[in-house]
């Protein structure tokens, strides 16, 4: 958010928001995870993505992504809609601007379930807003048995999928915290715990340089200084 942004912000909001990230190679547990933080916490609202991807069984529309056919993502990338964009295990994703924008501009939350690529895109843009987190498996082997059991690809998708876990393990570096999904439960508290410490960041307390005048102020008269 710029500064003009930040000042045009209600009093009443207590904070800036923040962008909180969440990547890792595919079955690592990051959707699972985004689903019990949307749950459990009614100040953050997710990104929903747009991508090129045929949708999977279980997936709606507008709730989990919009899907789009790949002329219209490019014409919508060629409009400068989407905030990030990055090809995937073969397919197009990008983040839709707007609805960040939005968020930010109300002092709202948002989570984001992307890859590196775009990670580092929202960085470059949105450095001072972004919280981000990398989720890594307890062994290649359990990442291959969550991909199965998720079965909602196809072998071949599997495959390529584990393939490419290597390359995007190898980014974890660039990110602000790394968590290891061996224990659901843990690992959720965890990143409770990383949002509830990354809220009451003080350049986020947007509104509190009111509360320190006023206790200087308030302070004066106790003191007669
Ligand atoms: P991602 O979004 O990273 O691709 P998912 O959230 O879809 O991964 O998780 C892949 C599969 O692994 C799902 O079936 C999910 O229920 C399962 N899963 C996630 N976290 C754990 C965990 N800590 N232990 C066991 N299974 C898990
Ligand atoms: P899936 O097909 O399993 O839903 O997602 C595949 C990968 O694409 C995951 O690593 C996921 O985080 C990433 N992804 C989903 N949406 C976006 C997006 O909007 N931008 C980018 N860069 N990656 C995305």
């Amino acid at each position: 958010m710029t500064p003009d942004a930040r000042a045009a912000l209600p009093a009443s909001f207590q904070r800036r928001g923040l962008l909180f990230i969440l990547s890792s190679p595919s079955g690592a547990g990051k959707s699972t995870l985004t689903k019990c933080l949307l749950a459990a916490d009614p100040q953050l609202t997710l990104s929903i993505s747009a991508t090129t991807r045929p949708r999977r069984h279980s997936e709606i529309e507008g709730v989990h992504y919009y899907f789009v056919s790949r002329d219209d993502f490019e014409a919508k990338r060629g409009r400068g809609e989407f905030l990030e964009w990055a090809e995937v295990h073969g397919n197009f994703y990008a983040t839709p601007r707007a609805p960040v924008e939005q968020a930010l501009s109300e002092g709202r939350d948002v989570i984001f379930d992307i890859d590196w690529q775009g990670t580092l895109q929202v960085i470059e843009k949105l450095a001072e807003d972004v919280v981000s987190v990398f989720v890594l498996p307890p062994s290649m082997k359990e990442l291959k048995s969550r991909l199965e059991r998720r079965a909602e690809d196809s072998a071949e998708t599997i495959a390529k999928r584990l393939k490419n876990a290597a390359t995007e393990i190898a980014q974890w570096h660039h990110y602000d915290y790394v968590l290891v999904n061996d224990d659901l439960d843990r690992v959720f508290s965890e990143l409770k715990d990383i949002l509830a410490a990354e809220r009451l960041k003080r350049k986020r307390q947007t509104s509190i340089e009111a509360l320190i005048d006023s206790l200087l102020t308030e302070g004066k008269t106790l003191t007669g200084a």
